[in-house]
């Protein structure tokens, strides 16, 4: 069942995605290291949170773009400010991973950090 409580949204820097997750729907949070995550954010790492499709919505879509960062994953980001806002790898098509900071309020679910991790 779903409850308003357990709806958290989110949306990319300059606010033209907006997307709502259901929190209990989430089935791993990570903090990610990897060298493509470094390269995509320009920072050490990005926390993703790891969802079944059918538990993440989508208000805008349009300024999403996507493109395949390696031969089975690809990435989405903001095309107008260029947050990153998803990835998904062609061999799980129907799990996404979303940018967990893009979120107004905090997970209760604490990442744990992974360092090698072909994302
Ligand atoms: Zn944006
Ligand atoms: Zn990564």
């Amino acid at each position: 069942m779903t409850s308003q409580q357990n709806l958290r949204h989110g949306s990319c820097l300059c606010g033209k995605i907006q997307f709502d997750i259901r929190e209990d729907s989430i089935i791993d949070v990570v903090n990610c290291y990897c060298r493509m995550c470094s390269k995509a954010s320009g920072s050490f790492s990005i926390i993703w949170g790891c969802i079944d499709n059918n538990s993440i919505y989508y208000s805008n879509v349009s300024h999403l773009s996507t493109f395949f960062s390696s031969r089975n994953v690809k990435r989405s980001f903001c095309n107008y400010c260029g947050s990153n806002v998803l990835w998904q790898s062609i061999f799980t098509k129907n799990i996404t991973w979303f940018a967990v900071k893009l979120l107004d309020t905090e997970l209760k679910q604490a990442p744990r950090n992974i360092f090698k991790f072909d994302c």
